[in-house]
This record gives C-alpha cells, structure tokens and sequence, in this order.
C-alpha cells in the first residue's frame, strides 16, 4: 500500500522473531493461548476504565466484552478479535515492535541455551509466537482515542502501519489475522481450535466464540409431487392432534429433514471464577493449571504450595496464593526498587490491576495469585485505590497466610525434623513430598531471609522457616528448633559462624574447641546471612552467638581465672605492642584447640567475613 509507512523492528526484537520463525519447536500451539492472554489483557483494560467512564465502552456490539475467533480455509487465515482498549497508531509501533522489553534480550539469552518456547509469555513478547504459525501477519486495532489502524510484518526486519480505510470498522478493540504458513494448516481445524482453547484458555474471564460451521437438521416442506397431487385433500400422513380438552389442532402440512450447514458463534469457555468456587470442589488439578494460565507459567511443573481461603469480617476478600516450582529468571533485580506484587487484584469480579503496590511486603514478591475483595469500592481510580484503609488488613492477612503455606510445606516434608514420629504409613504417604522444602529453600531461602531483615512483626515466625547447614547436619538442611533440640545440656546460646563456604569454615580456628567438645555451630555462608544475624538477636529465648566473636562461653572453665592470671604478663605486653593494630583488648582463653591464637571480633563490630563483604562491595 502506498500509504503505509515503515518501520524496522528494533534489533532484540527481530533477532527473537528470527529464532522463532527458524525454530523447530513442536509445541506450536502456544501463540493461540498467547493472544487469547492478551486478547484478554486488552478487555481488562476496557473494563477497567469503564468503572470511571462508562462511556468508553460505547454502545451495541462495541460494549461486548468477549473474544471471537474464525476461520477463512480458502484464504488460510485465522483471526482473533477482541473489543478490548484497543491500540493506537503510537500503540501499535511502540509494542509491536520498537520498544524492547527488559525480557526481550532475557529471552533471547534463554532461547540460545536451549531454553523452552513455551515460557514466551512470562518474559513479555508472547505476541511474535505468532511466527511459529504464519508467515505474514495483520493487526487491525482502534483505540477510542485514535482512528483505525492496520500493523502489517512478513517477520522480514520490518513492519509497516497504515491508516485503515478498506476494512470493516472495529467499532473498539483489536483484530489479529495470521496468514498460517502451509505446515500450519491444522490451525484451520475447527475442532483443533475447540480443543486448544478448552487445554490453554480456560480460566480466561471473557467469552471465547469460535465461528463453527454445523450440519443441522431443517424440517422442509415435503417434495411437491407428494402434496400437489390434490390440493385440498387432507394429506393422509398428517396426524391430527387432540389437546387435553379436546380441541382440534391446525393440521402439519407433510414435512422432512434435510441436512443443512449453518454458521453461527459457539462459545468455547464456561467464565467462571477459580477462587470464587469452594475450596472443597477444586481439584489438585484443577488449581495447577489455573496456576499456570494465571502466572503464565506453561512448564511441566506443578506449583510447590497453593492457599486458597476466604477472609471474613470488616475486610472481605477471596484469596489464591502459589508458590510457584521455580524462582523467575529476574526475582531479586531491582529488589529494593520494586514494590509490585505479583498477585492480582480483583475488587468484586472486575481486574484492577497486577501491578499493585504493596499488596504484599517485597519478600514475598515471589508469590503468585490473586485477590478479590467486595469492600474495596469499584468507581474509584488505581490511585485512590491504592490509599485505600482495608489494603492493610488485607496486606496482613495475606502474609499471615503465605507463611501459614509455607510452614506447612516444610511441615509436611518428611525430610524435615518436625516429623519424625510419624508411623511407617504416614511416611509413605509422604513420600511424594519428600525433599520438597530444600526445594523450596534452594530457590526462595533468600526471599525468608530477606523477610527476617525486614518484618519485624513476624521474625520469629520466619526464623522458623530458617534453613542451614550446621557441623552436625551431614550435608542436609536443618532447622533451628532442630538445633535447638539437641543442644547440649548447660548451652545456653546458639552458635554459629559466618563464612564464604563450608568448606572454608570446616579448617577454621575457631571450630576446633567447640568440635571436640560435642557443640553443633551453624554455618551461615550467603552473604545475606551477615546481615540477617544483625537482626536476628534470639530465638525461643536463646540468644545467637558468633563464635568468632567476643563473648563465647563454653561453661565453667576453673583452671581458666589462674591462667589469666599467671599470663597477665604477656597479654599485657602484647596490647602494648599492638597498640597501633586497632586492638581492643588481649585475653586468655578457652575457646581453641589446637590453634595458640585467633584474632576475635568485638561484640558490636564487623566479623571478618563482614569486613570481607563491605570491602567487595566499595571496591
Ligand atoms: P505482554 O502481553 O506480556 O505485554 P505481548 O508480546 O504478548 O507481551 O504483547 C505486547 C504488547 O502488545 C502488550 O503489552 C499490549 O500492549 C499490546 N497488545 C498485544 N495484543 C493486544 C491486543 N489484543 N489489544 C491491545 N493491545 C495488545
Ligand atoms: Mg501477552
């Protein structure tokens, strides 16, 4: 077209639909479920908006919200319509095409080892699984603020725009068209349709129609010879009916049934709403895969934990929480700068927003779900909203709830400590979820840590939570209440000692008294651990020792007054010569082995692996 003007595809973007186009992936399927995501994405926006402004939804057909599929086998094309917000033309060249997003390149990293088409959608560029299927693509789209647009790519570097002047207005919303290539054909199927939006779509909130053609059967007058052979008789196959009163009915004319094809929308979905149902009636199953619809998640694995509960009195909401199988690729990027929760919120039905602030503390961000609450007002904006009284109730029963979840994950591993009286049938039951909490530690442990840094209010019930490795745990994980058990008799405090490796920490000094004398010490070796123990004090009473800092005590040592005593020589002259070196004080005591001499760190300072930490992170 002359009027078209082109655009090239900002580099990231055309090196993904390069690999998409040349991949032998098999699964092709996927890029329905994609823009039925954001076929569906666009009408929450619509709606959305129509809280404020009704008008924007406009009148008739236009204010339909739902999602209608067809197909053209002639012309080998599928279309995909949506009456969502639609785009405008800036839309159009910003997101389809110019502006990478942070998952772009992440993608592209991902697909190049050998990483799996299938998460397309999770790094924001779900749109160009388009490529998988067709070989030329047309997106028709009108935003209430713009006029009618046509986007237009052969995936060949370049795409170009054109104001549309030959297509059927839209009224509002969006039209994709795929030109499938040859080896695409299937997608012209209409059961195939049927049975992929039934396997990807299901939990989507909006109709889903697919045009269908149906062999139907049509009563037609009988054939003329038979009826017009007298005119006024009565046709002998007629019955005559007699109604309860004994009324004479109008007698049928001869009639018979021919097939015919007939075209008309059938709906694909039953809209319905996992966490409005009862928990009773959702299977295991069944909250999987809405897991993966909802975190666009489409990998073989289950969620680790889900809860699922209603919360009652002055706030009322509904609540789904997963922890998902697997950390996403970006969990702590931009931490501290990132209050988005990844839970979304509903208010009454309607989607408001999954990007809302604070729903949920930023440790916790790794939580995937969804709240809907029917006290938060409807006809208010995001900003509004979001200042809203009942956001902190609902903030604090939904982290009482997640820990809840993840305590009894790790309650119910049999791995773990607190089950170990269980009879041998209970283990074997069991046996499904065994190692599932190292599991979880390994790809979430941080996030717990980082939660005992900053929620206060519930430290202690997170330093429940708490995993590590200690002298004694032989290569598995341990508790604190483990560790806590089986302190010796007399300990007051809990040990343990701060390093970059096991390994490293196994040959240290300061290990070696507190070894030979049966004591289990803690091995805390992520550099978050420093941290983590300057805020966690104590523990059930019991108060947190560095043993390679001042203030270990390993009992009543007798023997210990007369030797600080008869030495009190030497450590004097040693001070003294130290006096430069930032020493506090020179001591005699009782905490090595085989070792004549450690330097110690004060109480309140910086443990050597401390220093350590500071110094990589100013150089
Ligand atoms: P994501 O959906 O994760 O944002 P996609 O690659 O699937 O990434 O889509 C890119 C963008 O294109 C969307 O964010 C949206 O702005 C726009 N878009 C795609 N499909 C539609 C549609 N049917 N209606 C309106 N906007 C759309
Ligand atoms: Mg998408």
């Amino acid at each position: 077209r002359s009027s078209a003007e082109k655009f090239e595809f900002q580099a990231e973007v055309s090196r993904l639909m390069d690999i998409i186009i040349n991949s032998l992936y098999s699964n092709k399927d996927i890029f329905l479920r994609e823009l039925i995501s954001n076929a569906s994405d666009a009408l929450d926006k619509i709606r959305f908006l129509s809280l404020t402004d009704k008008e924007v939804l406009g009148e008739g057909d236009t204010a339909k919200l739902e999602i209608q599929i067809k197909l053209d086998k002639e012309k080998k094309i599928l279309s995909i319509r949506d009456r969502g917000i639609g785009m405008t033309k800036e839309d159009l060249i910003k997101n389809l095409g110019t502006i990478a997003k942070s998952g772009t390149s992440a993608f592209v990293e991902k697909m190049q080892s050998g990483g799996d088409l299938n998460l397309i959608g999770q790094f924001g560029v779900g749109f160009y699984s388009v490529y998988l299927v067709a070989d030329y693509v047309e997106v028709v789209s009108k935003h209430n603020d713009d006029k009618q647009y046509v986007w237009e790519s052969k995936a060949d570097g370049s795409f170009a725009i054109s104001e549309d002047t030959w297509n059927e207005p839209l009224g509002r919303g969006t039209e994709i068209r795929l030109h499938l290539r040859d080896e695409a054909k299937e997608y012209l199927e209409e059961d195939k349709l049927k049975d992929l939006v039934k396997k990807y779509s299901e939990f989507i909130n909006f109709p889903i129609y697919l045009w269908s053609t149906k062999e139907v059967d049509v009563e037609v007058p009988a054939d003329e010879e038979e009826t017009s052979e007298d005119e006024d008789s009565t046709p002998e196959t007629t019955e005559e009916e007699e109604t309860e009163d004994g009324e004479e009915k109008e007698k049928k004319p001869k009639t018979k049934t021919i097939k015919e094809t007939t075209s008309e929308w059938e709906l694909l979905n039953d809209v319905k709403a996992v966490w409005l149902r009862s928990p009773k009636e959702v299977t295991d199953e069944e909250y999987s895969k809405f897991y993966h619809s909802l975190a666009k998640d489409f990998g073989d694995d289950k969620p680790m934990a889900w809860s699922h509960f209603t919360a009652e009195g002055d706030v009322e909401f509904k609540a789904l929480l997963f922890v998902p199988p697997k950390a996403p690729h970006d969990l702590y990027e931009s931490y501290y700068n990132n209050n988005k929760s990844n839970l979304k919120l509903y208010v009454r039905r309607v989607f408001i927003s999954d990007e809302f602030d604070d729903l949920l503390p930023k440790y916790l961000n790794f939580l995937k779900g969804i709240v809907d609450s029917d006290t938060l007002p409807l006809n208010v904006s995001r900003e509004m909203l979001q200042q809203h009284s009942s956001l902190k109730t609902i903030k604090k029963k939904l982290i009482r709830k997640a820990l809840d979840m993840i305590r009894k994950l790790a309650e119910e591993d049999p791995d773990e400590y607190s089950n170990k009286d269980k009879t041998d049938e209970e283990k074997s039951e069991m046996e499904e979820k065994k190692g599932q909490y190292a599991k979880f530690w390994n790809e979430f442990g941080k996030s717990i840590k980082l939660g005992i840094i900053e929620d206060a209010t519930n430290r202690n019930r997170l330093a429940k939570l708490l995993r590590f490795e200690s002298t004694k745990s032989d290569g598995k994980l341990v508790s604190l209440d483990e560790y806590i058990s089986r302190m010796k008799a007399g300990q007051k405090d809990i040990f343990y000692i701060t390093g970059t490796s096991k390994e490293q920490l196994e040959k240290s000094p300061f290990l070696e008294r507190l070894t030979k004398k049966n004591y289990e010490v803690i091995y805390f070796t992520d550099p978050v651990d420093e941290y983590l123990m300057q805020y966690l004090m104590d523990y059930e009473d019991k108060k947190f020792q560095n043993v390679s800092k001042e203030g270990l005590k390993l009992g009543k040592d007798s023997k210990l007054k007369d030797l600080k005593e008869s030495f009190k020589e030497l450590t004097d002259w040693w001070k003294k010569a130290l006096e430069n070196e930032n020493v506090d004080s020179v001591k005699i005591s009782n905490r090595l082995h085989n070792t004549p001499c450690v330097v110690v760190t004060s109480k309140y300072g910086w443990s050597a692996n401390m220093e350590k930490i500071m110094q990589a992170q100013t150089l």
